[in-house]
């Protein structure tokens, strides 16, 4: 079978999560899984079941409706209220985890199939499974190729749904992150300094930006050529990411040769702090560039800027405030930081 299609099942053999208070019926269910090639782990009610799920990590969950201590349409809830959890913790995280933007909107998709087994094949029950959030339900007494059946399809979507996941996640990458550096592209730091300007206008917290450009660029590329100019951009990203350690500063390819760094929540003098380590940095990378007219090395000029963003004043007011900052920094020589 191809591992390319979207219905094949995944290398590891699924695991199945199987709660049944009735050890009979857990021993046939056992039997009949493992020839269709899923690995079973058996607990004896809704209690244990929840208990083993976030160690097991289930592909899906057998849950039959009628158990001692804890019922299967209870434990159905409780399992929705887990992926809930876990989806609102992930949105929690958001920004924090997100300096290329990743953000979790994929997420929604991770939840865990959950197959009800009701012995009362009334609409009662089948109503509530489907409102405890089961994703399916058989009877019993068990019908085997119907349980086959059903259990195949749930995996194969929750496949689909996984590779939807990776898609999304693709995507984004593509959408928010520099194919050469690896930083947040344009777009993402224009998302992000928006976002982080409202914020901050509620906060009434400071928000710096620091713009860098490399000096003479231009004569580098012509002197060492376009690739060598191309590494030299990604080893300079790097040490900008290296320095900008605080959780929610993003470095930005912001154009060609120059990169942006926004930092939430820091003054001036942090700002400036930050920025004097960029340039250390790069200093010492000791990148030769004999074509510079201010230094053997390649180097940086830098302009600073921080704004208590208001509801009068817009982001790109700090962006001409850096990047004023930045022009005086080149007309004084270059190498050299400037703050606004
Ligand atoms: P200054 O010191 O005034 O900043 O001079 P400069 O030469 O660095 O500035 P200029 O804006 O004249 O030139 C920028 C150069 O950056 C020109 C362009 O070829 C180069 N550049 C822009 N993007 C890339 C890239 O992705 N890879 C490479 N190798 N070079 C790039
Ligand atoms: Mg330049
Ligand atoms: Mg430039």
């Amino acid at each position: 079978m191809s591992g390319l299609s979207p219905f094949s099942l995944p290398k590891q053999p699924p695991v199945i999560l199987v709660a049944d208070d009735d050890k009979t019926i857990r021993l046939l269910l056992r039997e009949a899984m493992e020839q269709e090639g899923y690995r079973v782990v058996e607990v004896a009610d809704g209690k244990q079941c929840l208990d083993a799920y976030e160690t097991v990590k289930p592909d899906i969950v057998l849950l039959d409706a009628i158990m001692p201590v804890m019922d299967g349409f209870t434990c159905c809830k409780h399992l929705l209220q887990i992926a809930r959890n876990n989806l609102m913790s992930a949105l929690a995280n958001f920004d924090t985890d997100s300096a290329t933007g990743n953000t979790v909107i994929s997420k929604l998709w991770e939840r865990t199939p959950i197959l009800m087994i009701t012995s009362l094949n009334d609409a009662e029950s089948v109503d509530r499974a489907f409102e405890a959030g089961a994703s399916d339900y058989v009877t019993k007494p068990i019908h085997w190729a119907v349980l086959r059946q059903r259990l195949r399809r749930l995996l194969q979507q929750a496949q689909v749904y996984k590779q939807l996941e990776a898609a999304n996640l693709a995507l984004q990458q593509l959408a928010n992150v520099d194919g050469l550096t690896g930083l947040a592209n344009r777009r993402r730091f224009d998302e992000y300094l928006n976002t982080q300007w409202i914020n901050l206008a509620q906060e009434e917290s400071p928000l710096s930006l620091i713009l860098c450009d490399i000096d003479y660029f231009k004569f580098y590329n012509d002197q060492y050529g376009h690739p060598a100019g191309d590494v030299c951009l990604q080893r300079v990203g790097a040490v900008l990411s290296k320095n900008a350690q605080k959780h929610h500063d993003l470095v930005a390819r912001y154009g060609g040769e120059e990169f942006a760094v926004v930092m939430p929540n820091t003054h001036a003098a942090g700002a400036f702090h930050v920025a004097t380590a960029m340039q250390a940095g790069v200093n010492n990378l000791q990148i030769v560039h004999d074509a510079s007219a201010v230094n053997e090395y390649v180097t940086l000029s830098i302009g600073v800027a921080t704004l208590i963003p208001t509801w009068e004043s817009s982001p790109s007011d700090l962006i001409v405030a850096a990047d004023k900052a930045l022009y005086t920094a080149k007309a004084e020589g270059r190498n050299r930081i400037i703050l606004r």
